[in-house]
């Protein structure tokens, strides 16, 4: 056998053998490694503070100045009449066409909007997305999470 078939001969054994070993450790040292995801909804994870999630507002804070509404970019926050009288207006929002970037939050002068730690935003009909005033202030009392 030729010097140059002898190479041969061993790059071919190098690719059947080595390369397969390689794989195989590489994949199984991922059974000794912990998950990174968890059995959802009967594990949940603690959130980072900042994390983002379903916006709530504090009626108690809001002066009803809509600002929210003017810097969303997707146009998703509506000011309507507040039943309660006070503020005058509140922020309703469209969880539809939210994309959670916080810009609404950053602009509030009371930080009266604020993001939850609230992930599971469920419904059957396109009308359960829509934050009206009534859920918009008790997000995290609901059935969303
Ligand atoms: S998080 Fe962004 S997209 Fe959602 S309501 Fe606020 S400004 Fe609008
Ligand atoms: S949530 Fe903040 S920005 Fe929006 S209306 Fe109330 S006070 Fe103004």
């Amino acid at each position: 056998m030729s010097v140059s078939s002898k190479e041969g001969l061993l790059h071919r054994l190098k690719r059947i053998i080595i390369g397969p070993l390689i794989s195989f450790f590489t994949v199984t040292k991922y059974v000794f490694v912990k998950r990174p995801t968890i059995e959802y909804p009967t594990k949940t994870i603690i959130f980072p503070d900042r994390f983002r999630g379903v916006l709530e507002v504090d009626d108690e804070l809001c002066i009803g100045c809509g600002i929210c509404a003017k810097v969303c970019p997707n146009t998703c926050i509506f000011m309507v009449p507040y039943e309660k009288g006070k503020p005058a207006m509140i922020p309703e929002i469209d969880l539809q066409h939210c994309m959670f970037c916080g810009l609404c939050v950053d602009y509030c002068p009371p930080q009266a909007i604020y993001h939850t730690h609230v992930v599971s935003i469920i419904g059957f009909k396109r009308e359960d997305l829509y934050l009206d005033q009534k859920k918009v202030t008790r997000v995290q009392e609901l059935e969303y999470k």
